[in-house]
């Protein structure tokens, strides 16, 4: 938990979110921003500032984010979706929480 992180606060419920999923490991919740008419954020509870700083320890953790993305887009009504981690500011990241985009359905509303 890192005390000025915006997703360990929404992952901790001090800050609401459109929940979608939660298990003991990570949290799903639908996009402030979407880029899509579905798009969520798989987020795990531990704080890892990058896909970078990740180790080997992590590898069930980013599995489970993975193996996760097409059940919930599913549940979502997705049949075809992107699924997207920008990593680093280069990279187009703006919350230093690492967190799965998964949108799809076509351009947002
Ligand atoms: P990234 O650029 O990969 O770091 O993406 C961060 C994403 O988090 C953006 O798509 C934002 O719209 C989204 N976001 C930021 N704050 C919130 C929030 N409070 N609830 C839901 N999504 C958020
Ligand atoms: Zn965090």
């Amino acid at each position: 938990m890192s005390a000025d992180c915006i997703f360990c606060k929404i992952t901790a419920g001090s800050i609401p979110s459109k929940s979608i999923y939660e298990d003991d490991n990570v949290i799903a919740f639908h996009d402030i921003r979407p880029m899509a008419k579905v798009h969520f954020l798989i987020v795990p509870k531990k704080h890892i500032e990058t896909l970078k700083d990740c180790a080997a320890e992590d590898q069930d953790l980013l599995g489970g984010m993975m193996l996760l993305a097409p059940k919930l887009a599913a549940e979502q009504g997705l049949i075809g979706y992107k699924t997207l981690m920008n990593v680093g500011r280069e990279g187009g990241q703006e919350v230093f929480h690492i967190h799965l985009h998964v949108y799809g359905g076509g351009a947002a509303a």
